[in-house]
Formats: structure tokens, C-alpha cells, sequence
């Protein structure tokens, strides 16, 4: 049986790995799973080709007796929210997140606003392997539309006092649908925002939608350009955010989630982080001075939410920029996060660059190396015998535990190549254990 999701759902080339046919055998599927009854929202991103498969998830849903409520264009927590919000059964966001514009994909959402666990992803699956059960002509379900956005807009109004300060925010949602919601927030809670990219445009001709330094040039230059206090960029989905400091300095991810995570737990008793063991080791110093713990998973969304399902906690995230509030989604929620590193960027009354050096400084080298999947764990089980002599950690790929620093090599979930992170505490030892990792590798390879 092929595996059809990865990290994220399922992704694929549109019309080539991933058809409308397929789409509806996903939505067909859902259904029988939900016992072909009961109620799903299907949201989905500006792509060119997500109107397509929304017609086609909803299809195969209401094939298969699941009545459907469409929430149209929306951020990827926005859709949590509204599957929660309107008492849905399940969720489907059709976005291909940060993936280029010929790509899309399908992600499934409990009814508590969680992205399905690994174990009901395996069932999709099967049940896609074998064929859905489509209902008698009587029973085929019922198409209605909601908005979403805009309760959502109102819970975060309200759970947010506004700005003290009146903060310069330029925005970039790289022409995707996080333009719906961040803007629009953050004008309310008080700033004055400056959009870039703001054009909704599947073909995305701003940036790449990734928010990874490469592809934030224009972000920063805005932000120096027009003295702004800030700059904040998303993902495709608005599930990720990345905050640039008033030089044009980019934050990485893990910082923005530790500084989050300083100023969104203080005076929680034993506060619990949950990460992935990709993260920096910052987080570590957050927990230690806040007199908390960590909790560090493999890579992935549902991991972490499978972590907090087990062991409780009250902040989660990853190095990507995307960060879990449980006390408000078990959503990655990039919007949130925005929201939030303003509310301490406002508490603090500082600069960001001077935000950011309230904790230690850490310096990271990420790099990737190209290998074909079916050579993955052999190359790993390689690895594993060549660092034998160092302190490993195995949750996820091989971490590389150093005295002064780590090294983490593991194999993408979504593409064929390795990934190589390395910290340290100076920027030449990061480099260092990077380019150990990468001979390591490709020798192995
Ligand atoms: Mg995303």
C-alpha cells in the first residue's frame, strides 16, 4: 500500500501526483471513516488549483453521506478554529503550505482543531487502498457555507488587549491567505501596518513561500527602508511566522517560539514546552528560568500534539516559526504568533534586537543533501555506527549531542534529501559540526 501522507498530509504536483480523483477518494474515504455521517469544514488556500479540489473533497465527503460547510479562503488556523467554532466532526484544509504554487495537498483535522494523528492517518489509508463505502441516493450529504474568519478575528480580538505602543509592522503573507487575517489583526490591536505582497495571487509572484531568509530580502529591506519597529512574514497557510528586528536582522523560528514562549507562560507554574529535537537549545534556558521542562519530540506536527496529548504542556513548536497555544488551538498558528510576539514586544516597551538578546545567543548552520528515499535508513544506520563513540539521541535521524553544541541529521519526510542542523554557541563551531555532518553524510550516502 503506498503512503500517501508525510509530515504534513498529503502532498503532491497537482494534476500529476495529486488529482481530483484522488482528492475525492481522500474525502470518500474521511467519510467512511466518520461512519458515513456527520459534519466537515473544508477550508482551503488561494493556490490555483484549491477551488478545484475543494469541489472534489467535497464530492467524495458528501459521496460518502458527510454533510459539508465550506469556509472558502482561509488561513490554516482558521480552519482549526472553525472546525471547533461550528461543532464539525472532522476538518479538511486543502494547502501545500510553503510548497511551490504546481503543488497542493490535503490535510486532515479532528473535531478539537488537532491535525489528525499518525495512527488515523494509516487508517485514510487503508481505507483509500481498499475503496470508500458511497451512500444510498437518500443519504448523500448536504453543501452549506460559513465564514469563519470572521469569529475567528473576534476570539483573538478578545483574548488580546491592545498595544500600549504604536508599533510600525511591515507585513509580507507572500500573496497568500494569511493576508485575510494578520493585517487586519494587528491594524485593530493598534499598529500601523505596511503590506507587502498583499495581492491574493496563486501563482505567487511575490516571494517564495517559504519564510526562510532567502526568500525575506524584500521584507527586510521594507522594513529598514520605512524605519519600521518590525517585519513579520508567513507561510502559505499562515501556520508559520518569522519576525525580521527593525536592523533587517531575520529572527530564526526557535528564537521567535522562546521568546514567545518567555513572555506567554510567565507565571505559570512548572510550565511545559513541547518541542521537536530540532529546536535550539534556548529553549532549554526559557524552561530553566522559568523553572519549567521540555519535552522534545521527532519532527512534525502531530508529533507534538501527540506529546501534549500524553504529557500535557502548555506551549509547543518547531524551528519552523510555528507555534501551538493550547490553551487556544492544537493548531500550529502563525497568526497567534505574530499576535503574541507583538503582546511581548509591546509588554517589554523595547527594540526586537533588544527583545531578542534577553536570551543567550545561539548560532545555527541548517543544510540539506540530496538522497534517494529507498537509500534513507541504510545511510542512517551508517551514520549511527560512525558517531557510536558521542552521546546520541535517536528520537528523530540521529542527534549528535557535543559538549558545546549538536548536531541533527535526519531524513525529510516530504523529499528526497537529509537534513543537517547544527548549534553552537559560536558561529565558526556551528559551521564546524554542520560541515562534520555533511562529510559524514555524503561519504555514507
Ligand atoms: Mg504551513
Amino acid at each position: 500500500m503506498p503512503k500517501l501522507f508525510g509530515t504534513f498530509g498529503v502532498r503532491g504536483l497537482v494534476n500529476l501526483e495529486l488529482t481530483p480523483k484522488n482528492v475525492f477518494d481522500l474525502g470518500l474515504a474521511l467519510a467512511t471513516h466518520l461512519g458515513n455521517k456527520g459534519l466537515v469544514a473544508v477550508g482551503r488556500d488561494n493556490r490555483t488549483s484549491s477551488e478545484m479540489f475543494e469541489h472534489a473533497i467535497t464530492a467524495g465527503l458528501t459521496a460518502g453521506g458527510c454533510d459539508v460547510l465550506q469556509f472558502g479562503m482561509v488561513p490554516t488556523p482558521v480552519l482549526s478554529f472553525g472546525t471547533r467554532h461550528f461543532s464539525c466532526d472532522a476538518g479538511v484544509m486543502i494547502t501545500a503550505s510553503h510548497n511551490p504554487p504546481e503543488y497542493n495537498g490535503v490535510k486532515f483535522w479532528d473535531r478539537d482543531g488537532a491535525g489528525f494523528e499518525r495512527e488515523r492517518e494509516r487508517m485514510i489509508e487503508k481505507i483509500v487502498a481498499r475503496g470508500g463505502k458511497r451512500v444510498d441516493w437518500k443519504k448523500i450529504g448536504e453543501v452549506n457555507q460559513a465564514d469563519a474568519l470572521e469569529p475567528y478575528i473576534r476570539a483573538v480580538l478578545k483574548r488580546t488587549p491592545k498595544f500600549e505602543h504604536k508599533w510600525k509592522v511591515v507585513v509580507d503573507c507572500a500573496n497568500a491567505v494569511g493576508n485575510l487575517a494578520t493585517p487586519r489583526l494587528l491594524r485593530k490591536l493598534g499598529c500601523k501596518v505596511i503590506s507587502i505582497n498583499s495581492q491574493l495571487d496563486g501563482t505567487f509572484p511575490g516571494r517564495k513561500l517559504e519564510p526562510v531568509p532567502e526568500n525575506l530580502t524584500l521584507l527586510a529591506k521594507t522594513v529598514v527602508d520605512q524605519e519600521a519597529d518590525l517585519g513579520i512574514a508567513h507561510d502559505g497557510d499562515a501556520d508559520r511566522t518569522i519576525v525580521v528586528d527593525e536592523k533587517g536582522e531575520i529572527l530564526t523560528g526557535d528564537r521567535i517560539f522562546a521568546l514567545v514562549a518567555m513572555h506567554h507562560l510567565k507565571g505559570k507554574k512548572r510550565p511545559r514546552i513541547v518541542t521537536t529535537v530540532a529546536t535550539s537549545s534556548v529553549l532549554d534556558d526559557v524552561a530553566k528560568r522559568l523553572g519549567g521542562n521540555v519535552a522534545r519530540t521527532k519532527v512534525g506536527e502531530p508529533e507534538i500534539i501527540g506529546e501534549y496529548r500524553k504529557g500535557g504542556g502548555d506551549i509547543g513548536g518547531e524551528e519552523n516559526g510555528g507555534v501551538f497555544f493550547f490553551d487556544w488551538l492544537f493548531c500550529r498558528e502563525g497568526i497567534m504568533t505574530a499576535v503574541k510576539f507583538m503582546e511581548a514586544l509591546d509588554r517589554s516597551g523595547e527594540s526586537v534586537s533588544k527583545l531578542n538578546k534577553s536570551l543567550p545567543p545561539y548560532f545555527q548552520v541548517k543544510k540539506r543533501v540530496e538522497c534517494p528515499n529507498h537509500l534513507k535508513s541504510k545511510v542512517l544506520n551508517v551514520l549511527v555506527k560512525r558517531f557510536k563513540k558521542h552521546r546520541l539521541d535517536r528520537t528523530d535521524g540521529v542527534r549528535v549531542i557535543f559538549k558545546d553544541g549538536w548536531l541533527l541529521i535526519r531524513p525529510s519526510g516530504t523529499e528526497p534529501i537529509f537534513r543537517c542542523f547544527a548549534e553552537a554557541k559560536t558561529r565558526s563551531r556551528a559551521e564546524e559540526l554542520a560541515n562534520l555532518g555533511i562529510r559524514e553524510l555524503k561519504s555514507a550516502i
